[in-house]
């Protein structure tokens, strides 16, 4: 049975209320579930409501991931988050990269491999996301796109270190737009993915984690979690509702 990390993205949607709530109903929908191992559940709330989340998920399967970071421990970064503050409340995980960051925040291939350096320095696991446009996939541009987003994210990282990152690819025209990559494009760029991590980290390419992004939902899970080199989904939207998810979660436990 093949590893399965589902991680839902909350991007800046509840308060700490929501959180807790949000939180205690997945809880109590995962205990009426017998989880397979293989299974592995993360919530990423928005930063503030980080505390209130460590809190709701203690004694739980779930874990929590962070949406960003700053790549400096400390210092003069107005409104950034460094590594040990999320770390300080249990952090494991922190998504980085996403589609939103790079186009609303410019952040680019370089920003992101500074951060990337800095979570696994601090023994946290970055979700790096990847994705093409539209107008790419059109032009049939999208393996070198997601080719030269790994090579500039990942740059001067050690296969040793790759058992601690998890790729996810996002098709940025699937995110957020109802509209998901057919199971044949999903295929093909994992299958892409896969090939490409393996050549380039012979050790740990085979077991990188690659989840599949871009309006997965409670209809859809199933199909996607059955694709050779799909190892789970970041969900969006659906992550934040409690059935929704718990049925996104439902769907791999079946498989
Ligand atoms: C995301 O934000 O990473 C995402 C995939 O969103 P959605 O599931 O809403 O498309």
């Amino acid at each position: 049975m093949k590893k399965l990390i589902i991680a839902g993205n909350w991007k800046m949607n509840t308060n700490a209320k929501d959180t807790i709530n949000l939180i205690n109903g997945i809880k109590e929908q995962i205990n009426k579930i017998t989880l397979n191992k293989n299974i592995e559940i993360i919530v990423c709330p928005p930063f503030i409501n980080i505390e209130a989340a460590s809190n709701a998920i203690e004694n739980s399967i779930i874990k929590l991931g962070a949406q960003n970071c700053h790549y400096e421990s400390k210092g003069a970064y107005t409104g950034e988050i460094s590594t040990p503050m999320l770390k300080y409340f249990n952090c494991e995980y922190c998504i980085v990269g996403h589609s939103e960051r790079r186009q609303y925040f410019n952040e680019a291939n370089q920003f992101i491999n500074l951060k990337i350096k800095a979570l696994l320095n601090d023994n946290l696991k970055p979700i790096l996301c990847i994705g093409e446009t539209l107008q790419e996939r059109q032009n049939k541009f999208t393996f070198e796109i997601l080719k030269n987003q790994l090579d500039e994210s990942l740059a001067e990282l050690k296969d040793e270190q790759m058992s601690n990152i998890i790729i996810a690819y996002e098709p940025i025209w699937a995110i957020g737009t109802g509209v998901t990559a057919n199971a044949e494009q999903i295929y093909e760029t994992h299958n892409y993915l896969r090939n490409y991590l393996v050549q380039q980290y012979p050790i740990n390419g085979k077991n990188i984690i690659i989840q599949y992004g871009g309006s997965v939902n409670e209809k859809n899970a199933k199909e996607i979690f059955g694709i050779e080199n799909v190892n789970g989904a970041l969900v969006g939207g659906a992550s934040l509702k409690v059935e929704q998810f718990i049925s996104i979660i439902n769907s791999g436990n079946e498989l």
